[in-house]
């Protein structure tokens, strides 16, 4: 019997043509174009979901896969820097702070700088955690610079559109073949053509796709996976309870800052993502609490300069399948679930699930355990970022709507509330290796929304008044130091794509 366990893949059939599929099709005929036959399936007439601008500096691993040249990406992209979130009014209106990438101060062996600082701060020598981190102080002086040694760490705002068409240049340059067209049903090898692996696509012109891998990178609807093979979905709406989303883009009216704004409203929140030439706009909110007729009018009220498109309300579940990989189809992108874009992860996770399909790849066919590896691998990957997420929304001091009340007083996932009560007794973050969010990242949220550690390692009390002074103030002075070189981020990015 010719089971996929034992069919080779060699026919590989991308659905949908967002930054999913696109970047599906860009890594996957970079490193395996010459032994597979790629056919990417999209529709300019359904279009793509046309937001998700913002990134983490994980995207520099799949830029290197693609051998990507920075400034030409950038130049095609409309691409700036990104440092880091300012999370404005999460923890109580008027009160902000600066999630950064990177390293705060120095770790010791036994104990992360926090440690250290927390003594500091309670002698009155520290200054603001802030003042230890060079992304923060740079991404508020609005500076940005490569450096040669111990570089500022960074991600993107990009142009979805662009970045979709320059990854799919790259990937018919690989031999991707592009078919624009409507998909009208998904054929399958059982009886009556349902209920077995899936073979082909028939599209509404009558053509017909065949294959022996599917990916489906087809958005919230998720076409294969999800209506095809029926599977389920994890809803996740008791602990995120935002369900819509209202984009804008607007003109620019000053210069593009190195950072993403998340502005907190009563309802949900909004964004803020500088490309070069325009802003990338959006209102995340509980429809329980604004109306989607409402929703456009309040965004509007609430950004800068001249409309360049229509606002478009898009309506999510957040939460995810319960498998990204079924039979001979697999997920990725908004297919395979969704997290609102607080921390700009989506982008990351296709990346992750592009990469974990060529280290996984089943070129003589799906084992079982491959697919079980590769389900488990994603479900614990977006759990870990759910508890990062969620952790912005509960941790918080507001009383000015239901909402806020809400979510403070849920009960959170159990591995979130051994986080909170770990960091809160003894300032203590541990990180295990596949984790994304690293000390750092859980240090700067959980203080900056306000959950103050009792305690610190005994190891800070080794150093006494004059030593702790000359160590936060080394640090402090580098990083000072090192931003007052920097050039202005909009100067910078100019001259780095002119010549493209
Ligand atoms: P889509 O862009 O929806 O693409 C689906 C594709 O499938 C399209 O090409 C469509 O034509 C095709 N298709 C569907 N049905 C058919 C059919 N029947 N026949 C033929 N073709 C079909 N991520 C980040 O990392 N950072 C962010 O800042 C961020 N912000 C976001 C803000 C919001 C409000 C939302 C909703 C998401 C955000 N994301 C963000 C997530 C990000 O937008 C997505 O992960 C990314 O765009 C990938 O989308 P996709 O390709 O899976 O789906």
């Amino acid at each position: 019997m010719n089971t996929s366990a034992h069919k080779p893949m060699r026919r590989i059939v991308i659905a949908g043509g967002g930054t999913a599929g696109w970047m599906m099709a860009a890594l996957m005929s970079k490193l395996l174009g010459r032994q597979l036959d790629i056919k990417l399936v999209e529709s300019e007439e359904i279009g793509t979901v046309g937001v998700g601008e913002a990134t983490i500096p994980a995207l520099h691993t799949f830029h290197n896969l693609l051998g990507i040249n920075e400034p030409e990406f950038m130049a095609a992209t409309n691409a700036t820097f990104k440092l880091g979130i300012q999370f404005e009014g999460w923890k109580n209106i008027g009160q902000d702070y600066f999630h950064s990438f990177g390293t705060t101060g120095t770790d010791h062996w036994s104990a992360g700088f926090q440690h250290f600082w927390l003594k500091g701060r309670a002698e009155g020598i520290a200054r603001p955690y802030t003042d230890y981190n060079p992304e923060t102080v740079a991404a508020h002086a609005n500076r940005f610079a490569h450096l040669p040694r111990n570089g500022l760490n960074y991600a993107y705002h990009l142009d979805a559109g662009r970045y979709a068409k320059y990854l799919r240049a790259m990937s018919e340059a690989h031999g991707v073949q592009r078919i624009e067209g409507k998909i009208a049903a998904v054929l399958q090898d059982g009886p009556d053509g349902k209920a077995g692996d899936i073979t082909a696509l028939q599209m509404q012109d009558g053509s017909r796709i065949d294959g022996e891998l599917f990916i489906d990178c087809t958005g919230f609807r998720s076409l294969l996976l999800g209506e095809t093979l029926g599977v389920g979905y994890e809803d996740w709406s008791h602990w995120l309870p935002c369900d819509r989303a209202v984009a804008v883009q607007t003109a620019s009216v000053r210069e593009a800052w190195p950072y993403t704004r998340s502005i907190c409203h009563p309802f949900g929140w909004q964004w803020r993502i500088p490309l070069q030439h325009r802003v990338g706009n959006g209102l995340v909110y509980s429809s329980k609490l604004l109306s989607d007729a409402d929703a456009p009018e309040v965004l509007k009220r609430n950004v800068e300069g001249e409309l360049l498109i229509q606002p478009r309300v898009i309506k999510f579940l957040p939460g995810q399948r319960h498998k990204v990989w079924e039979r001979n189809c697999i997920a990725v992108g908004l297919a395979s679930g969704f997290i609102e874009p607080l921390e700009s992860t989506s982008i990351h996770l296709i990346q992750r699930s592009a990469i974990r399909l060529m280290q996984l790849f089943p070129a003589g066919g799906i084992k079982p355990a491959d697919v079980d590896e590769f389900n488990q691998q994603s479900q614990r990957e977006l759990e870990h970022i759910r508890d990062f997420i969620v952790l912005h929304y509960h941790a918080n001091e507001r009383t000015d709507s239901e909402l806020w009340r809400h979510v403070r007083e849920m009960q959170v996932p159990a591995t979130l509330r051994h986080r909170i009560e770990l960091f809160r007794e003894s300032a203590r973050v541990f990180h295990p290796s596949d984790e994304l969010f690293a000390p750092n990242s859980w240090i700067q949220v959980m203080m900056g929304q306000g959950i103050q550690p009792q305690g610190y390692h005994p190891v800070a009390d080794l150093m006494g008044p004059a030593e702790l002074t000359n160590f936060l103030g080394d640090i402090q002075l580098k990083v000072s130091r090192t931003v007052a070189g920097l050039p202005g981020h909009q100067a910078y990015v100019e001259q780095l794509c002119a010549p493209y």
